[in-house]
């Protein structure tokens, strides 16, 4: 097993840091205070190869999965918020139509959304639906040349400043539970979508929209997949966007640790520096150790994903143990700073509430658990008599 970086990312990665130096944290406080992104963060995060899907020979292509929470990890590590918008339109929105979008959408859409010339998001969770995907209620009645989508999503980050939305609704309410939902690539400057920002504690600056659609005419050709796959096609996206979630999670983690270690190396308490403390320094130890288990994790989840194996159970373990993780690495961190963590402007504060922000998107914790669950009996079923972790599946049968 090889835990080496490859060479070619490393340097990627390299020049990433640079990035996030010379623009991202000068723009950050303005960001901050704004409470939102500008199209040229998009541009700029498009331009420079940093979203892990590209388009190329006339389709969307996906890069290697460790790139990809490379750059999610060192982005979140400086702002969450930030990382989340990112994610939010590659991994979510572009998600959708690279997974189950046409050629057509493919050579239409996917060049300026690559670049970040267009933002995407991806609307599902409703207030009366988040965890039960299939209970939402937003409708899609069908018509001639295409469908009329009414109905309001309720937490959509960057459904603010998105162009291209990935919308879940029921197209066919009198079919079985699981064949009532399909997908659509709607056109969100259209008549009939309204948008209402959440003021929001956690993300800061991404933002959190309410999005409503009140008879939005979306054309047959922008049905995403296959009609009533909605379901099945939504939960496919949080699996694939889980492993980057993870990495941004973890990323948080980082971060407020980083900073933590820092402060202790200089705040002096009773004569002595906070990390000259052996009860602080035996804390560095553990919540160290506790970051690179996450990461061992989450890179298993991105070996699978390069290998083409089924990648399900290891993402929701590395998304469950990214956020036990930084739950508790995040608050320790802003307990070292004292009262100063508590102030909104402190670079400390946003940490912990970013993780709880975390802890909720593509799945809270006790999804995750019935996810790890369903996958692990799978296996034993199959294989009892051996570790169901030694039991691979391919997502992609060999040739
Ligand atoms: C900052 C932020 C950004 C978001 N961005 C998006 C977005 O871009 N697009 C989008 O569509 N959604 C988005 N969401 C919504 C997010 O996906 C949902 O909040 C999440 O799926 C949980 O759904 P819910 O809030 O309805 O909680 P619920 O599903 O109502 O869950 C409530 C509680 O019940 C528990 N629970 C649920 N099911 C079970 C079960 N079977 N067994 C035991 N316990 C269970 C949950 O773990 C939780 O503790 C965002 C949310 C946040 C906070």
């Amino acid at each position: 097993m090889d835990f080496a970086i490859p060479a070619a990312i490393a340097e990627d990665l390299a020049r990433f840091k640079d990035f996030i130096k010379a623009y991202i944290i000068p723009s950050l406080p303005s960001w901050n205070r704004q409470r939102g992104l500008p199209p040229a963060f998009f541009h700029h995060m498009g331009e420079g190869g940093w979203f892990s899907l590209n388009f190329k020979d006339g389709r969307l292509t996906r890069e290697s999965a460790l790139k990809e929470v490379l750059v999610a990890e060192a982005l979140a590590a400086v702002s969450p918020g930030v990382a989340i918008a990112a994610l939010a339109h590659i991994d979510l929105g572009l998600m959708g139509m690279f997974l189950f979008g046409s050629q057509d959408h493919h050579r239409t859409y996917g060049p300026d959304a690559v670049r970040g010339k267009t933002v995407m998001c991806l609307g599902n969770t409703e207030n009366i639906a988040g965890s039960d995907v299939a209970g939402i209620s937003m409708t899609a009645e069908k018509i001639d040349g295409g469908w009329v989508l009414n109905g309001t999503k309720a937490y959509v980050t960057n459904g603010y400043i998105a162009d291209l939305g990935v919308i879940t609704a029921v197209s066919d309410p009198d079919a079985a539970r699981n064949s009532r939902l399909s997908m659509y690539l709607v056109d969100l400057n259209t008549e009939g979508v309204s948008r209402k920002k959440l003021n929001k504690q956690v993300w800061i600056p991404s933002d959190l929209t309410r999005l409503k659609l009140d008879n939005v005419f979306v054309p047959d050709d922008h049905l995403l997949g296959i009609r009533g796959r909605g379901l099945q096609q939504v939960l496919e996206i949080f699996t694939n966007s889980r492993v980057p979630i993870s990495a941004l999670t973890l990323g948080g983690a980082v971060g407020a640790f980083n900073l933590a270690v820092n402060h202790m190396q200089k705040r002096k308490i009773f004569g002595k520096k906070i990390i000259n403390y052996q009860a602080k320094a035996f804390e560095i130890s553990d919540y160290y150790a506790k970051i690179e288990s996450a990461r061992l994790m989450l890179w298993k989840a991105c070996w699978d994903f390069d290998q083409a194996d089924d990648f399900r159970q290891a993402a929701s373990m590395a998304k469950y143990l990214a956020v036990e993780i930084a739950r508790q690495v995040t608050v320790w961190a802003a307990d070292i700073f004292g009262a100063a963590s508590v102030v909104h402007e402190h670079p400390i504060h946003k940490y912990p509430m970013d993780t709880w922000g975390a802890s909720l998107g593509e799945g809270t914790q006790d999804v995750q658990k019935l996810i790890i669950f369903r996958e692990f009996m799978k296996r034993w079923r199959v294989n009892a008599d051996r570790l169901p972790h030694q039991t691979k599946s391919r997502l992609v049968p060999d040739p």
